[in-house]
C-alpha cells in the first residue's frame, strides 16, 4: 500500500535526507516518550529531521563526514541532530543543529564552536526545544539569517520543491 506523502522521507540521491515527523524513519536517541515529544514539537513547527549528514556544524555545510571527527570532542554536542524548517523561502526560518547536553547552561567552548563555524547560538525552551528534558539544556546552533543560502538550505529547497511535505491539520492547543 502506498504511503501518505507526509509519511515518506525526502531523499536526495547523493546525501541529504529529510525526514518528516510522521515518517517511519523518524527516530531519535531516547525512549518513546522523548520521541513522542520531539514528534509533536516537529509537527507544531513543521521541522524535518536531517539525516545522512553528520550531526554537527559540518552537516549544515553538507559535508558527507565530519573532518577528522573533530566535533566529537565538544561535549555539548550530545544528543545532537540537524533540523530543517519546511518553510517557503519567503518566510524563511533557518536550519539549525539542536543538542541536549547534560548541563544547565551553554559552555563558553560551545559559543566559540558556533562562532568558528559562522553559526548563531542560543537556548530556546520557550520554543519547546526542551523536549529531551532529563536535566539537559537545549542548545540551538543556527545558520545566520543574513547569509544568502547555506549549503543545506540550497538542497532542502530543491527537496521540498520536488517532494512537498503535506502537513496534518494543526491539533487543538490541548492536544485532544
Ligand atoms: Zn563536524
Amino acid at each position: 500500500m502506498p504511503s501518505e506523502p507526509h509519511q515518506q522521507a525526502l531523499t536526495e540521491p547523493r546525501s541529504l535526507v529529510l525526514i518528516p515527523p510522521l515518517a517511519e524513519e523518524f527516530s531519535l536517541y531516547g525512549g518513546d516518550d522523548i520521541v513522542a515529544r520531539a514528534r509533536a514539537w516537529a509537527l507544531d513547527h513543521q521541522y524535518l529531521l536531517a539525516d545522512q549528514v553528520p550531526a554537527c556544524a559540518h552537516g549544515l555545510y553538507l559535508l558527507s563526514d565530519c573532518p577528522r571527527s573533530s566535533c566529537r570532542r565538544f561535549s555539548q554536542l550530545d544528543h545532537a541532530r540537524l533540523w530543517v524548517p519546511a518553510r517557503a523561502v519567503g518566510e524563511r526560518e533557518q536550519p539549525f543543529l539542536l543538542s541536549h547536553p547534560y548541563s544547565d547552561r551553554i559552555e563558553d567552548e560551545t559559543r566559540t564552536y558556533a562562532e568558528a563555524h559562522g553559526l548563531g547560538v542560543g537556548s530556546f525552551p520557550e520554543f519547546g526545544d526542551d523536549w529531551y528534558d532529563s536535566g539537559t539544556v537545549p542548545i540551538r546552533l543556527t545558520v545566520p539569517d543574513d547569509w544568502p543560502l547555506w549549503p543545506i538550505e540550497a538542497i532542502a529547497v530543491i527537496l521540498l520543491d520536488t517532494q512537498p511535505v503535506q502537513w496534518p491539520r494543526r491539533l487543538s492547543p490541548c492536544g485532544s
